[in-house]
């Protein structure tokens, strides 16, 4: 079956059927799905409340209420399980992991909490230079929007246009349109971008958006699972190979000694295979000696996914059994896309839902 069919079936009969008959139908055709397969989740932050300029990112109330449905028709299992069980055929019929990229401090102090109280094992991917303290570009760029007390942001002389800032829809529109600029921006230029944009804020920007090496150790005390996720979150594909290869795996020395204990899994920055991270990155990962590692190709993981390329899925849904439909969709949807040596898109899937990791 197309996995278009499936998500499209659930859209038109939405409004008739009842939750519990969606639920039942998602649980059907997962259960059904060809073979083992692994679906994996991606998160960045939980919220206290709704943040305008953040509008995909769930408060803690979703991020709690989407864990106990997921667990209510799926087999949560934690990642390095999921790889493990694809490895030896050993998954469960709905296996689904839960994972968080970047190293938030919600993720600690909000999503931690939850995760405990309901027996979910997630894997948190940090970029270790921004723990205690630091900041990525991304968040320099929003803080700085939201705290500029002007109707208009003019970045003409940056080549990067004029934003209307009157109101909170035009300035998450103004976040989400410099972003797409500024991601595939070197390095240091991107800083740079980034800094004057703070620069026209005029007012200290939060630094305490990601978490300390404490709070890393204490995820591991709780028995979630901890892997690499570079350094300082570069465009892989956009720097040169020792430069990647420092990233890959200072980032995860890093987390070794804060954790005093082996990081088994590994997540390619931004994810995008062939475009974010190529053949040559997939190949570092296996080298440096991780047990499998995730981009953020859209679909499932099944017997034959490489290991090392393990697609994941954005949970933006607000409905819970249409975001379950999409799971299962992706389910029984080909292959995902990977980075291969040719380095062009094997498959049309592309990831939806805006930001990916
Ligand atoms: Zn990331």
């Amino acid at each position: 079956m197309k996995a278009r069919s499936i998500a499209a079936l659930g859209e038109r009969h939405a409004p008739p059927l009842a939750h519990a008959r969606g639920n039942l139908l998602v649980r059907a055709i997962c259960g059904a799905a060809p073979g083992p397969t692994l679906s994996v989740l991606i998160y960045h932050r939980v919220l206290a409340r709704f943040d305008p300029l953040r509008p995909g990112e769930p408060t803690s109330e979703q991020f709690e209420s989407r864990m106990r449905w997921l667990k209510a028709n799926f087999d949560i299992v934690p990642l390095a399980d999921g790889v493990a069980g694809l490895r030896n055929r050993s998954l469960p019929r709905r296996a689904l992991a839960v994972t968080f990229d970047d190293g938030y401090r919600d993720n600690h102090d909000l999503a931690l909490p939850i995760l405990v109280r309901l027996g979910v094992t997630a894997t948190f991917f940090v970029a270790t230079d921004y723990l205690d303290g630091g900041r990525m570009f991304n968040d320099t760029v929003i803080e700085a929007i939201r705290a500029i007390d002007a109707p208009v942001l003019d970045l003409e002389a940056d080549g990067l246009g004029v934003h209307s800032l009157a109101g909170d829809g035009a300035r998450e529109a103004a976040v989400r349109r410099l972003l797409a600029q500024v991601k595939y921006l070197p390095h240091a230029r991107r800083e740079a971008v980034a800094d004057r944009i703070a620069g026209l804020a005029r007012a200290p920007l939060p630094n305490d958006l990601m978490m300390s090496s404490e709070q890393v150790r204490a995820l591991r005390r709780s028995g979630m699972d901890v892997g690499a996720h570079t350094r300082t979150h570069p465009i892989l594909a956009a720097i040169s190979a020792s430069q990647a290869r420092d990233e890959i795996v200072n980032g995860r020395k890093r987390l070794e000694s804060i954790t005093e204990g082996r990081i088994a899994l590994f997540a390619y920055p931004n994810g995008r295979p062939n475009v974010d991270f190529t053949a040559a990155h997939v190949a570092m990962a296996r080298e440096a000696g991780f047990s499998g590692a995730v981009s953020t190709a859209w679909g499932a993981a099944h017997a034959k996914t490489d290991l090392f390329q393990l697609p994941r899925f954005t949970p933006w849904d607000r409905s819970d059994w249409k975001f379950g439909l999409r799971i299962a969709s992706s389910r029984w949807s080909s292959e995902a896309q990977i980075a291969d040596e040719a380095g062009t898109a094997s498959t049309a899937s592309a990831n939806v839902g805006g930001r990916v990791s």
